[in-house]
């Protein structure tokens, strides 16, 4: 009897979209594909953790899996830079291992921090989105006593929109145990009219900021920051002041997907099908995660119920099946307010979260989040 031919599968990324992709196919389709994931380091952070750097409450170094851990035993795992997607071809071009063919490609590569895409950016600039930068932030913290901390925003999008604000309460609450908080200021500026930009949401955090008194600053969108003055512009014409600044980085999506002429928008975050998540013009393309410009919170919670939509839609094509399933939107995550609080985020397309309290149950959740998200979440078991 004649074989036929496995299709390959080739996920690029191996961070939380990528990671769990490929361990829901490997379930859904056993061994009837050839399944080989793509990533530079295999270093598999949970970056939620970063958070908890800043106040000394963790440490990078325990934040971070070997993702060849995580992935399916019977994978091939490439240890490269993608750096072309031929689409004519069906073929990945990798820095070091050449092309890979596939039938089938899920493009999982998040998001980069892109802090050269503005010429004011310099190292007296603090930023908690990666551990080595974190834990800088913490020892700056540790040694400022007294002065004004402004934590702003590069530019939207950014991932995870709850976590500037979870940074500012956490320093606020910081301060509160070392009891020198009357001595600190903390200002956030947000380019909405809002703190949040979820407007339910909003309506039980930045009331909570007034009353922590965490100054916030709306319709603040920046334009430059003068490092040597200390002083941050925003396009509306504002000057703010610093002693400590804090601030998102510009994101962008990975260069070499626009590069390879797959439909992206200006910042690269590539344009797929908010229901099927297939790239746009290609029924063989999947995209999730921060890679994406859906219009909805770059978060693992989103990676993480897009992952499953994925895995069936491929299962569905490989068996012939005209079945076609679709993400509606479903994210949920955790609202730190101080440590110990935090409130539970839950919604998708159609359905805006409702506002809650923050609460010390939510809290117990998010601290035991870690080992089940590296258990559970990411080995796709949920
Ligand atoms: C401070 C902070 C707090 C956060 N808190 C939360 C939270 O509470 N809840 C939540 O849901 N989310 C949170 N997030 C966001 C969440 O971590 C990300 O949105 C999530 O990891 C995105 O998953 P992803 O698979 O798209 O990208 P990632 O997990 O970032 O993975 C991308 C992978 O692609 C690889 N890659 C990059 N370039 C290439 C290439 N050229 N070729 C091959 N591979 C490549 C990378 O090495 C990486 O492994 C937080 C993020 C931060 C920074």
């Amino acid at each position: 009897m004649k074989k036929t031919k496995k299709p390959n599968v080739v996920i690029l990324g191996a961070g939380t979209g990528g990671t769990i992709v490929a361990n829901k196919l490997r379930r859904k389709i056993g061994s009837k594909v050839n399944l080989t994931v793509i990533d530079p380091t295999f270093k598999h952070p949970y970056q939620p953790g970063y958070l908890f750097v800043i106040i000394g409450k963790e440490k990078p170094e325990n934040l971070v899996k070997d993702s060849r851990k995580l992935l399916p035993r019977k994978s091939e795992k490439i240890q490269d830079y993608a750096v072309k997607i031929d689409t004519e071809a069906q073929e990945v071009q990798t820095k070091e291992h050449g092309g890979i063919k596939y039938d089938y490609l899920v493009i999982a590569t998040g998001s980069r921090l892109a802090t050269d895409a503005v010429d004011w950016w310099d190292d007296t600039i603090h930023h908690f989105y990666n551990g080595e930068e974190a834990l800088r932030l913490y020892n700056e913290l540790k040694e400022f006593n007294k002065g004004k901390i402004v934590i702003s925003i590069a530019d939207i999008p950014y991932k995870c929109p709850p976590a500037p604000i979870e940074g500012a309460f956490l320093i606020d609450d910081y301060y509160r145990r070392k009891k020198i908080r009357d001595q600190i200021q903390i200002t956030y500026t947000s380019p909405l009219n809002r703190a949040f930009s979820i407007q339910t949401t909003n309506e039980v955090i930045e009331p909570l900021m007034k009353k922590r008194g965490i100054e916030v600053k709306t319709f603040f969108n920046t334009d430059e920051v003068d490092t040597e003055e200390k002083v941050v512009y925003s396009l509306e014409g504002e000057e703010l002041d610093y002693d400590l600044l804090i601030m998102i980085p510009p994101h962008r999506g990975q260069s070499f997907i626009k590069e390879s002429g797959l439909p992206t928008d200006e910042q690269g975050w590539v344009n797929v099908d908010r229901y099927t998540l297939r790239v746009e013009g290609f029924d063989n393309i999947y995209a999730l995660g921060d890679a994406t410009n859906l219009p909805i919170s770059k978060a693992g919670s989103t990676a993480h119920h897009e992952a499953p939509i994925i895995a069936k839609n491929i299962k569905s094509q490989i068996k012939g099946s005209n079945r076609i399933h679709k993400y509606n939107g479903h994210v949920q995550c955790f609202f730190v307010t101080k440590y110990g609080s935090s409130m539970f985020l839950d919604f998708n397309y159609s359905h805006p979260p409702k506002a809650k309290r923050s609460t010390r149950y939510w809290w117990w959740f998010k601290k035991i989040f870690k080992p089940f998200y590296f258990q559970m979440v990411a080995k796709g078991y949920v």
